[in-house]
Parts: C-alpha cells; sequence; structure tokens
C-alpha cells in the first residue's frame, strides 16, 4: 500500500483502487476487499469499502443535533437584537404622538434634534395647537367683550387666564393687537375693536 500510494497514507484519507491493487498482487478483488477488511477489523488501517452511489465530504466536523455546539448565548443575544429592531419599528410605525424623525434618529443611536414638523405626528400636534389657539382666542375675546367699556387690564386678563401658557397667552394677544381684534383704550386697559 505505502509503495502504491506513498507516505501520506499515515496522515490522510487517500482514494484508493481496489482493482489496481488486485493487479499488483495478481488476486482478485474481492481478495483485497477481504484483507484491507480484516486490516480494518485490526485497527490497522481505516477502509472504507468502494460504494457504487455519489460520496460526500463534509469539509467541516458534523454534529449529531442532541449535541450540536450551539452558542445558546450568542443566539439569545441575536434573538433580543431581532426583538429590539421589531419593536423599534413597530414603535416607529404606532407610536401616537411622537416626530417620526426624532424616532428614526433615535432608533440610530443619534440625538434625536427638532420635530420635523412635517411628519404626521408633528402635523396632528400643529393642528391641535391651533385648536386650542383658536379656543382660547374665543375665550379672551368674550372676557374683553364682557367689560367692554372700561376694558380689561393686561394683568386681569393674565389673571383670568392663569391656567394657560403665559407665553402663548402674550404671543396670542400680540396677533390680537396686530390683526386689530383688541385695542388698548386710553386707561391702558385692553378693549375690543367695535368698530
Ligand atoms: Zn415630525
Amino acid at each position: 500500500m505505502l509503495r502504491v500510494y506513498g507516505g501520506e497514507l499515515f496522515t490522510d484519507f487517500i482514494t484508493i483502487s481496489e482493482s489496481t491493487l488486485a493487479r499488483t498482487f495478481m488476486i482478485n478483488q474481492s481478495e483485497i476487499e477481504q484483507l484491507l477488511t480484516q486490516l480494518h477489523q485490526r485497527n490497522v488501517v481505516i477502509y472504507e469499502k468502494q460504494k457504487d452511489k455519489p460520496q460526500l465530504t463534509f469539509l467541516t466536523p458534523r454534529f449529531d443535533a442532541p449535541s450540536l455546539p450551539v452558542n445558546v448565548q450568542e443566539l439569545n443575544r441575536r434573538k433580543e437584537l431581532a426583538m429590539r429592531k421589531v419593536q423599534a419599528a413597530i414603535l416607529y410605525t404606532e407610536h401616537p404622538t411622537q416626530c417620526r424623525t426624532r424616532l428614526l434618529q433615535a432608533y440610530f443611536g443619534e440625538k434625536p434634534g427638532e420635530a420635523c414638523g412635517i411628519c404626521d405626528n408633528c402635523l396632528k400636534k400643529k393642528k391641535a395647537v391651533e385648536a386650542a389657539t383658536t379656543a382660547i382666542r374665543e375665550q379672551v375675546r368674550d372676557y374683553v367683550a364682557l367689560a367692554n367699556g372700561p376694558g380689561v387690564s393686561p394683568k386681569q386678563l393674565a389673571h383670568h387666564f392663569a391656567q394657560t401658557d403665559a407665553d402663548s397667552l402674550a404671543q396670542l394677544l400680540k396677533l390680537m393687537l396686530a390683526e386689530d381684534e383688541i385695542r388698548y383704550n386710553k386707561n391702558g386697559n385692553l378693549t375690543l375693536n367695535l368698530g
């Protein structure tokens, strides 16, 4: 065998030809097979008999299913990561109030910037603010109208609308003055423009 196939036989599996060996030893092939099988049984060689079906050689070790060397920790980490991604995607699409752009920025680990002002949630918020402003504008109008004549001092007004954000109220009054809906009278009180 060593003469025919060389020293590599000691370190690697070599494809042999039973028929060539049989010719070399001038015996028939079944005898060669028998001899090799005997050597195999005596642990002298590892002999895999020639088969007539196509053979497949795995280049990496194969494991039985129950003893698979699975890295459970790594598997769980990946699973968790995948779950987090899915949850972030759900949050992105279903969040009822947050700016979508800011959600995206947070997802990609960026520091969320200003609200974009154009996504559906931003538009929803804008509409809500507009509706609230319109409602307060009407209330201010009604309140000033009640006191028409002497008018309402800005202090009284601020006191009456204490629940409303002071800046928003100041801006609203500025707008109402600019649009000449209300005016200051000579006493420095706000009155309705009835003209
Ligand atoms: Zn937005």
